[in-house]
């Protein structure tokens, strides 16, 4: 039997380009060795969980040619494979560390929690739980238990040694034991936590092989201790180098856009991206840059993997696309022109918008510009971004906060005109704000004119990538246009 590696995805937002890039090497890994592969989806933090998030990882990891094995949506031998679908599962492997005295149900409340942070803080200790509730009267916790106090259920984490794992691309990883905080495992809403769900889905799952982020390093330790809690074989770690931006800090939205969505709806080729994502971590035995997925499958061996933490520098990617673009032939390239950049009903919808609204045919290509290319030009419209009775530093605020507010709420996120209406309505009650003024603010920064179709059909027609893409633009412009005013005022 090959290997079987799983990718674990959390539906927290836009596909990740992080998830694309651990989702190659699993994949290129597991197919080498005849393996198979995964796609869990960790939704056990409600509060973070966000609809139509798990459908858009499917369809972007999808459009890159990232096939798994099992999943949500094909079913396997090992499921449900949707966290939110095991709760049962979790709870019993709780009870059974409960049981055998490898955990503990602990009480303590959130006030004396903050006390005990803010205390730790002021002697400069390090924080965490102090262990108050781990050797609590079995009598008394079941009083408690029976008067239904909310609990959490702790790892009880060893005082002394050490716990050490190998990591296939690092070697040897090691932590004292003190240093390791009791862990939650069961939170007081009866939901496991990421450590509970995702060493008991990798065990059932019979995952052979842990590839994943860097970001994970610091969690493998407590992971490894429940799998000695358990009684349970470990699974191989491999920690795989985090995505920078060029100025070498983690790849984040402020920096770079990080959907994946974002770099298909700006034209980039799956190929070209995969093939850039891989020679990030992976080089060729023969030096070559230029590859695909099935060649770097069957070059695919560890030590040719890097993890120094790979930069994410878009000139490169910019350049390639431009290569292979040129290299298509003419009807293949008409046919991804149609299938990308006018289709599947986005040429319908922009030609709807624009109908009423032109005297001439030949008016529609300058009309519908709006709709196409990444950013606007903002100098020949500047004069909009001022309104009467806003400063600019206040213009620039808002949209930064709404910004913010449509990447976060439930409503903005469907992308569609009249629930993004109706959210952007919201917002401006509760920001104090005359629809009015927010909507022409919008109204330029989306269209890059004053006199655009209606503003919500115009921004679900540019699609969210390019409106993020265009206020984050606009934010910058207009921060810029208060600044050089308050220089020369
Ligand atoms: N749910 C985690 C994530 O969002 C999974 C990390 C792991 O692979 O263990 O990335």
């Amino acid at each position: 039997m090959g290997p079987r590696v799983r990718i674990a995805p959390s539906p927290t937002g836009d596909p990740h380009v992080g998830t694309a890039y651990v989702a190659l090497f699993n994949l290129a890994f597991a197919r080498k060795h005849g393996g198979e592969m995964v796609l869990r989806i960790e939704d056990t933090d409600r509060s973070r969980f966000s609809p139509g998030s798990e459908r858009a990882i499917f369809e972007a990891l999808t459009w890159l040619g990232l096939e798994w094995d099992e999943g949500p949506d094909r079913g396997g031998a090992f499921g449900p494979y949707r966290q939110s679908e095991r709760l049962a599962r979790y709870r019993a492997y709780a009870d059974r560390l409960l049981e055998a005295g490898k955990a503990y149900r602990c009480f303590c409340t959130r006030e004396r929690l903050d006390a005990l942070r803010k205390e730790q803080m002021a002697r400069k200790a390090r924080l965490g739980y102090d262990g108050h509730c781990r050797n609590l009267d079995p009598a008394e916790v079941e009083r408690l238990v029976a008067e239904s106090r909310p609990h959490v259920v702790r790892l009880k984490v060893p005082r002394t040694g050490r716990t050490v794992f190998h990591d296939g691309l690092r070697g040897e990883i090691g932590i004292d034991n003190v240093e390791i905080d009791d862990q939650v495992l069961l939170k007081s809403d009866g939901y496991p936590t990421y450590h509970l769900a995702n060493v008991v889905d990798d065990h059932e799952m019979a995952i052979t092989h842990v590839i994943r982020g860097e970001e994970w390093i610091t969690s493998t330790p407590k992971h490894v201790l429940l799998y000695e809690a358990f009684g349970w074989q470990l699974p191989e770690f491999y920690h795989l180098g985090l995505l920078r931006n060029p100025d070498r800090s983690k790849l984040s939205k402020r920096k770079n856009p990080v959907s994946i969505d974002y770099y298909r709806a700006m034209g980039y080729l799956p190929g070209t991206f995969l093939n850039y994502l891989g020679t990030l971590g992976f080089s060729m035995p023969d030096g070559r840059e230029r590859f695909t997925l099935q060649e770097m499958i069957d070059a695919f061996d560890w030590s040719r993997v890097n993890v120094g933490g790979p930069v994410f520098d878009r000139s490169k990617l910019d350049a390639w696309n431009g290569d292979d673009l040129r290299a298509m032939s003419a009807e293949a390239f008409e046919e991804l022109v149609f299938d990308e950049v006018l289709g599947p009903g986005r040429w319908r919808r922009i030609l709807e918008l624009v109908q009423p609204r032109i005297a001439r045919l030949d008016e529609i290509v300058p009309y519908a510009a709006m709709f196409f290319g990444e950013l606007v030009d903002y100098e020949k419209v500047a004069g909009a971004f001022r309104l009467k009775k806003r400063s600019l530093a206040e213009s620039a605020a808002i949209l930064s906060a709404y910004l913010e507010a449509i990447e976060s709420d439930p409503e903005a996120r469907t992308f569609e005109p009249e629930p993004l209406e109706a959210f952007s309505r919201r917002f401006c009650t509760e920001h104090g704000w005359k629809p009015r003024e927010l909507f022409s603010l919008l109204r330029v920064a989306v269209a890059g004119r004053t006199a655009a179709p209606p503003l919500f059909d115009t921004m679900v027609v540019c699609g969210k990538d390019r409106c993020r893409a265009r206020l984050k633009d606009a934010i910058r412009f207009v921060r810029a246009m208060a600044a050089a005013e308050s220089e020369s005022g």
